[in-house]
């Protein structure tokens, strides 16, 4: 990978932060991180923690053993890491899912900054404030949960949740209600231009349309797209997915999925350092890397 300016220096005294996943080789977060903790003049590191699944009880146990500051979770250890944590952030206790852990002195915190992330990708990139708008959800799998909570935190006057397996629908529409939220479940197939209509901003959250499988059709029909809406998806390979192109097309304003990796890895770093995160250069860094990675293909 091309060097950027500011590189890190390993010392007696550095800390350990990790990103826990199965696999983990391709995640984006150790250079993101470690630009951030260069920029920041933090003597700290940020390195790949391959677990697999049989092996996380021993891995959590080791952030303390370890004394690392904390560590990123991913896929499939986000759920399963729950009940081996002591206490969870409001936001995690909802959503049941975890992406960040802070080490108190021992004492784990489990945080979960992909709802957040988003959100406050939301009001950054596309000025839409949430509260009080009504969003339509595509898809209800962990990330659709984390966002979904995070929007009926912030107050959107109403959520519709469309999954291709409506019993997921419903009990995510369940879950934002019990997080003080209103939510309905609508099945994919009876989703309509008039449902879509009524809506401030559609939020894709389905792995549809991700890099390879990007040259498909977008998840709904391009005709429901009406120019007052919001686009949103969270997939970030590739940049423009086939959605983002028909509502760009359709005169919808856009919004990519990079911006809620960033700001999700930001809400994590502030958590971690007790500093503000610097954002842009850890979003240049996430560019140049998906950028190298779409040159490598
Ligand atoms: P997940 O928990 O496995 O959920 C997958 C979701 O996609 C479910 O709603 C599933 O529907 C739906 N789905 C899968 N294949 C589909 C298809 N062919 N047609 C229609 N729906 C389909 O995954 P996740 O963790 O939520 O991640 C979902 C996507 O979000 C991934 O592409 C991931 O890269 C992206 N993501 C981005 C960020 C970011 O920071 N930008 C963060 C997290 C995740 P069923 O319930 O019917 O199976």
């Amino acid at each position: 990978m091309t060097q950027l300016p500011g590189s890190i220096t390993i010392t007696g005294r550095t800390r350990v932060i990790g990103v826990m996943a199965d696999p983990v080789a391709h995640s984006m977060s150790p250079p993101m991180h470690n630009r951030a903790f260069a920029v920041r003049g933090l003597d700290m590191v940020y390195v790949p923690l391959h677990v697999k699944p049989k092996d996380l009880g021993a891995a959590v146990e080791a952030i303390r053993a370890l004394n690392l500051v904390g560590v990123n979770v991913t896929i499939p250890h986000k759920v399963a890491i729950v009940p081996h944590l002591d206490t969870l952030s409001e936001h995690a206790r909802f959503v049941g899912a975890v992406n960040t852990v802070v080490n108190r002195d021992g004492v784990l915190e489990g945080h979960n900054t992909d709802g957040a992330g988003f959100v406050r990708s939301l009001r950054k990139e596309a000025q839409f404030e949430p509260r009080g708008r009504r969003l339509l959800i595509l898809g209800a799998g962990g990330a659709a949960q984390a966002i979904a909570v995070q929007l009926a935190l912030e107050g959107a006057s109403e959520l519709i949740i469309a999954n291709r397996t409506f019993e997921k629908a419903v009990q995510l529409a369940e879950l934002v209600e019990r997080a003080g939220g209103r939510a309905r479940a609508v099945a994919f197939n009876e989703l309509t231009a008039q449902v879509v209509a009524e809506c401030d901003a559609v939020v894709h959250t389905t792995s549809w349309g991700m890099a390879p499988e990007s040259d498909v059709p977008p998840i709904i029909p391009a005709e429901m797209l009406h120019a007052d809406l919001l686009v949103c998806d969270i997939v970030y390979t590739p940049r423009e997915t086939s959605l983002l192109r028909a509502a760009r097309e359709r005169g919808c304003a856009v919004l990519p999925g990079v911006g809620m990796l960033v700001e999700q890895a930001a809400l994590a770093f502030e958590l971690w350092t007790g500093v503000e995160a610097p954002v842009d250069a850890m979003r240049e860094t996430l560019e140049q890397v998906l950028a190298e990675r779409a040159e490598a293909k």
